[in-house]
């Protein structure tokens, strides 16, 4: 309980930003703070071992930041969902809707094994777009889905319903 109220107190909220009329969460100053940013990593990492996950896909760019130290905590690989063009070798793609317009994520299949149980790490769920591309990809590349962690949900965008098919039973953590 007093882990959420530490992780909320450090999370910063902008207005208009990106645009007029959004309110942005801003998790810099939880990074900034290392008894917050330990506090994450460690819940992070517990979620993983309670989930049984044997690697962690951190979602480009705020997702690195948090899945790589929980990857590390957890004794797990690390491995990156970009997006498009990034990635220099192998990849599968998975194109989702924005507000306006689409966007791609890619992953390099070759560092799923079959059997592999992910656990996708990500800071902020909006409309779930961004996971629901991501769960596929690794559904595509062969391995099971242990679940998904994320610092913040953003309830009234109803991505935990969007999310839903594409979770097929596997747990969604808001921190
Ligand atoms: P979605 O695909 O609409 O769920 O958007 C989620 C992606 O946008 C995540 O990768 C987030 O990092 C990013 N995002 C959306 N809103 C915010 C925010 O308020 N703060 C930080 N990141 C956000």
């Amino acid at each position: 309980a007093n882990v959420r109220e530490l992780l909320l107190s450090r999370i910063r909220d902008v207005s208009d930003y990106p645009k007029p009329g959004v309110m942005f969460k801003d998790i810099t100053p939880l990074l900034a703070d290392p008894a917050a940013f330990t506090a994450l990593t460690d819940a992070l990492a517990g979620l993983c071992v309670e989930h049984g996950a044997t690697k962690v896909v951190g979602l480009e760019a705020r997702g690195f930041i948090l899945a790589a130290p929980v990857a590390v905590r957890a004794g797990l690989g690390f491995i990156p969902v970009r997006k498009a063009g990034k990635l220099p070798g192998a990849t599968l793609s998975q194109a989702y809707e924005l507000e306006y317009g689409t966007a791609e994520v890619e992953i390099h299949a070759e560092d799923l094994d079959r059997g592999d149980r992910v656990m996708v790490i990500d800071d902020v769920l909006a409309t779930g777009g961004t996971a629901e591309a991501s769960l596929g990809l690794i559904r595509r590349a062969g391995a099971e889905v242990a679940g998904l962690a994320i610092l913040m949900e953003l309830g009234f965008l109803g991505g935990r319903a969007r999310l839903e098919p594409a979770l097929d039973g596997a747990p969604l953590e808001a921190l």
